[in-house]
């Protein structure tokens, strides 16, 4: 190991809301390609690379040696003719897409936040909802990628290794420039209301066909859905606009305010469900804007602590109906906080894909009292249920899934692991909580019995 470290300002790393905090001894920001793939072929150790330390999981550290992507965070170059930017892996998505927004342009589904990196974003298979959206990745069209000897390699859309890598947590190579297809930038006309679960239940199906953009936030012990729907529409044309009643802004903080006590008192969870809906989603709203403008939330007064489970749409209805039984029987202890989000993504074919082979239904788990997230019952109920039927976790989430279980839900686990076997042999990439999720032994027992 170099004894070269060019800062060390803390020897602790510790994620957005604070839930993952591990030591390290060497610490490095990059700004340039060539920085990062000398640190990394350097380095005899492991060593993890992050970006905005906004996973729940913990992907991003536990290694002696950690980078910070955030400083390398340039737009490369700017394809006008094929509407393709190039920028390095550390931007985040608010200064790519404003950026791609002001020459016209857009990414056509984004996630609920815009504070993340799009090396991190990438990595996880951070996503958003929409009738044809995909995983953010499945718009890379090419990367170069830093491997774990420290060569660059470039890989481009039609490669099997552009299949394994779009989401790969950095276990493969680390993206250094990353190249992505933009669309032309539209407008949408929101239309948000309640719906009983009965009612969104029987038409989802239909709301997803009919309409770009989808989003059903569900709200448990109150029998309902809050679903928003958008069409694009040419931008000049006159939408009523009523964002609902001026208090809803405060909707975040009295929710962490109402759920402040539900961890020593969970039953408490069921009556301030019952509040948050009747205060903040029983009005309807109108409005319109781009799809970035409209739908991403670009602050948040605190954090949180995420799960989310994926489910092929085939089988999302038995899921569900399993799911809210389980949530709004008051005797089984897993009472959630609201809203749970519910989105739609496109089939593709990326090994890791929460929407590899089948189109998938995603859904959200959260606590806003994230301190005490190690003793929120809902995220052990909902796994169970969403493993039962075959669901895949959000990578960059939390989940206590692992080896098999995993690779029962994603056919092209075994394959993944091997592949990141051969590119990475002396396991660099690998931190303790990785090593555990892929089993990484047991390949290397069986190995040793093959042999
Ligand atoms: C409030 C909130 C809202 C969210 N909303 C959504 C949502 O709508 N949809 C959704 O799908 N997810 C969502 N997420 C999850 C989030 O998008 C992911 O956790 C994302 O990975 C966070 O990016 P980051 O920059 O913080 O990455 P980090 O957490 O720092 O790192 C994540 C992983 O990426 C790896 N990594 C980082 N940079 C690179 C690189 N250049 N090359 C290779 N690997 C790299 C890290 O090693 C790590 O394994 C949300 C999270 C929060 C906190």
């Amino acid at each position: 190991m170099h004894k070269n470290a060019e800062d060390q300002p803390q020897s602790t790393w510790v994620s957005w809301n604070e839930n993952v905090q591990h030591n390290y001894t060497y610490h490095h920001t990059v700004k340039k390609e060539k920085e990062l793939a000398e640190i990394i072929g350097r380095t005899s150790g492991k060593v993890r690379v992050y970006g905005s330390k906004q996973s729940s999981a913990d992907i991003a550290a536990g290694t002696d040696s950690l980078i910070d992507m955030r400083q390398y965070d340039q737009i490369v170059s700017i394809d006008d003719v094929k509407k393709q930017i190039t920028v390095q892996s550390g931007i985040t998505l608010k200064t790519l897409i404003t950026t791609i927004q002001d020459r016209g342009w857009s990414l056509p589904c984004l996630p609920d936040i815009d504070t993340v990196t799009l090396g991190g974003a990438l990595a996880t298979g951070t996503h958003g909802t929409g009738r044809d959206g995909k995983l953010l990745s499945e718009y890379m069209v090419s990367c170069r990628m830093v491997m774990a000897d420290g060569s660059i390699r470039k890989v481009s859309e039609g490669e099997e290794l552009m299949d394994a890598a779009r989401v790969s947590l950095g276990l493969l190579g680390i993206f250094s420039e990353i190249t992505l297809q933009c669309q032309s930038v539209y407008t949408l006309h929101l239309k948000e209301q309640p719906m009983h679960d009965d009612v969104w239940m029987a038409q989802y199906d239909d709301l997803l066909d009919d309409n770009d953009f989808t989003r059903i936030l569900w709200m448990p012990h109150t029998d309902h859905g809050y679903v928003i729907l958008g069409n694009k529409i040419d931008p000049d044309t006159p939408v009523k606009h009523n964002p609902g009643p001026d208090y809803l802004k405060h909707r975040r903080a009295v929710s962490r305010m109402l759920y402040k006590y539900t961890t020593k008192f969970p039953f408490l969870t069921t009556i301030a469900n019952k509040i948050i809906y009747k205060l903040f989603f029983t009005s309807k709203k109108e409005s319109k804007g781009t799809l970035y403008d409209a739908t991403v939330t670009k602050s948040r007064s605190g954090t949180l602590e995420l799960a989310e489970w994926t489910i092929a749409k085939s089988r999302f209805n038995a899921c569900f109906t399993e799911l809210k039984a389980a949530l709004d029987n008051s005797d089984n202890a897993a009472y959630v906080h609201i809203p749970m989000d519910i989105r739609f993504v496109k089939k593709d074919d990326s090994w890791l894909s929460y929407a590899y082979g089948e189109d998938c239904v995603t859904v959200g788990c959260v606590t806003r009292d994230a301190a005490n997230a190690d003793h929120y019952k809902a995220f052990e109920v909902v796994e169970k249920i969403f493993l039962k039927h075959g669901g895949r976790p959000h990578w960059g989430k939390r989940f206590e899934a692992k080896g098999e279980e995993l690779s029962a839900v994603y056919p092209k686990f075994e394959d993944f692991k091997a592949l990141r076997q051969e590119l990475d042999p002396q396991g660099k990439f690998l931190n303790p909580y990785l090593t555990e999720l892929l089993d990484v032994k047991t390949v290397a027992k069986s190995k040793n019995r093959a042999a």
